[in-house]
């Protein structure tokens, strides 16, 4: 029998090993206090949902958008994997790095997404294709980012990885959540030593 439950939780913003745990659902972990607070903003509305249906209330999937919690305004349907998300495409400007848009981080930033728009077909959890990417973090992130929907970062078996410090200051880098390069001699610097 093969164990595929993870055995070591994650960051819902960026993928590094969970310290906490929301004390409100129970359901989302994070690497650090400040990670947690920007998880919040979008967290607040699941969690209570999380919690109503904890207490054995039908919240429909299709009243809500899986990745903010959002019950007014346009929701629609995913293509890759079929749930209910903001129809909040228009939220995106035109070259900002802005997560505004529920639905386009999920198209741009998840493993559910790159899965079906690559057509690597089959089970995206156990597809090696998948398993490709700049780096084993990117990969980890890709699959239990808050852009990703809840049940899918339950199932999720991300890979272990090194920690990535910048070449230049030290500093312990978290890929998924900042803007960072890559140096030509091989490593991560981070934005304020890149100069940017
Ligand atoms: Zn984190
Ligand atoms: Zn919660
Ligand atoms: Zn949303
Ligand atoms: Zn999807
Ligand atoms: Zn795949
Ligand atoms: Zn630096």
């Amino acid at each position: 029998m093969t164990e595929t439950t993870r055995s070591i939780k994650r960051c819902a913003i960026c993928a590094h090993p969970a310290a906490s745990q929301c004390s409100g659902c129970g359901k989302t972990f994070y690497c650090s206090k400040e990670h947690q607070k920007d998880a919040w903003t979008k967290h607040k509305r699941l969690c209570k949902i999380y919690q109503r249906q904890a207490q054995g209330e039908d919240v429909p999937a299709d009243s809500f958008c899986g990745l903010c919690g959002k019950t007014d305004g346009p929701l629609m349907k995913t293509q890759c994997c079929n749930r209910t998300i903001c129809d909040d495409y228009e939220k995106y400007r035109m070259f900002t790095y802005s997560h505004a848009s529920c639905a386009r981080n999920h198209d741009r930033y998840t493993r559910c997404c790159f899965h079906y728009n690559e057509r690597h077909g089959g089970d995206q959890f156990t597809c090696e294709k998948c398993e490709e990417g700049p780096s084993a973090e990117m990969v980890a992130w890709y699959e239990v980012n808050n852009f990703n929907f809840q049940a899918d970062i339950e199932r999720a078996n991300p890979p272990d990885f090194p920690p990535s410090n910048c070449v230049k200051c030290g500093r312990l880098m978290k890929l998924g959540a900042e803007s960072h390069a890559y140096t030509p001699t091989g490593g991560y610097i981070c934005d304020e030593c890149s100069g940017h």
